[in-house]
């Protein structure tokens, strides 16, 4: 269908093109007949004209989207079904980098490490935090990524740390110990606004001359994002508790916009141990707790036991859903029938 469009449109250039020169200008003609088959190059493989990026995560894809529309082709580093939180990029998937524009990074941890590699492989390709701007919150019961801590050490003594990615990422605790920040800022439509913002910025740079395009879907998408944001908030308008309880607890922003309050499953990146387990079956039923929360990218093994031990249901909840907005309006749903 596209291609069949493009033809259409070729030939209508050419037929235009011939009818404004007209047939006695030969030397004319002859540049017309390079131009027409350059048109021909570039119409057969649509893709080239457009603006190749690549994203960390699939929602970033999804905004990245929104704002580029048919002006973009965007590659997503962390393929569906892994977690962002250890993530290895493939080395065909570096490789691959050499083709884009730019690299747009959200601050997840596998960044730290993986960014240095993309920076020295492919030096001319920016790298946009769309992140930027977002204070970030302290990641709770947690602590994401301590086997990555000693390549962070070593990260920050180079010269290249002066942008948010890698300033913020840790902040100080109560007993001088780092603690890491919450990096699911792509959970928030109060955060998404910002980065959609971030992203709009960056497309003008890459792309200056259609700004206007930009604009006009960024604003689509700031109304999306409001509406998406009320729907929101009406959902948990009549709840009776604001509590729930989540194996991995990625809804650290999301509870935070709608007065919501989050309970770690997971400790510090790790399995519950027995003391945790006890505690943790003891405040469901304090807390009236009837559903458990997991993510598909983590192991369900612990949320099955606590679930057994308290008579809970498990609803899964995915914070790396490709549809953003339909899936924060669905989590929403599932989060505030288990708060009724
Ligand atoms: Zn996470």
């Amino acid at each position: 269908m596209r291609i069949f469009n493009y033809k259409l449109i070729n030939l209508l250039l050419i037929c235009t093109l011939f009818n404004l020169v007209g047939c006695n200008q030969e030397k004319k003609i002859e540049n017309l007949s390079s131009t027409n088959t350059n048109i021909e190059e570039t119409v057969s493989n649509p893709s080239e004209n457009k603006l190749n990026l690549t994203v960390s995560l699939l929602p970033q894809k999804y905004f990245v989207e929104k704002i580029g529309g048919e002006l973009v082709n965007v590659n997503v580093m962390v393929e569906p079904g892994a977690s962002a939180e250890t993530y290895e990029p493939l080395p065909q998937q570096l490789a691959n980098l050499s083709n884009s524009s730019a690299y747009i990074s959200i601050g997840v941890p596998f960044e730290q490490v993986w960014l240095e590699k993309i920076k020295s492989a492919n030096p001319q390709i920016p790298i946009i935090n769309s992140g930027k701007g977002i204070e970030k919150i302290a990641m709770i019961g947690h602590h994401h990524d301590h086997e990555n801590e000693n390549h962070q050490d070593e990260d920050h003594t180079d010269e290249n740390h002066t942008d948010e990615n890698h300033t913020d990422e840790k902040a100080e605790g109560k007993e001088g110990e780092k603690e890491s920040l919450d990096p699911h800022i792509w959970l928030s439509p109060k955060l998404a606004k910002i980065q959609a913002e971030n992203i709009y910025q960056e497309l003008v740079k890459l792309d200056p001359k259609n700004q206007a395009i930009y604009q006009k879907n960024l604003a689509t998408f700031i109304t999306e994002i409001e509406t998406l944001d009320q729907q929101i908030t009406e959902k948990f308008a009549n709840v009776n508790k604001r509590k729930f309880m989540i194996y991995h607890p990625a809804w650290g922003y999301f509870a935070k916009d709608y007065n919501l309050e989050q309970i770690s499953i997971e400790f510090e990146g790790q399995e519950a141990t027995s003391t945790t387990l006890a505690s943790l079956i003891k405040q469901a039923k304090e807390d009236n707790i009837n559903v458990i929360f997991a993510q598909p990218q983590f192991s369900q093994k612990t949320v099955e036991t606590l679930a057994k031990a308290i008579n809970a249901e498990v609803v899964i909840l995915d914070d790396l859903a490709p549809n953003w907005s339909e899936n924060l309006l669905q989590v929403a749903d599932k989060l505030s029938q288990s708060m009724k």
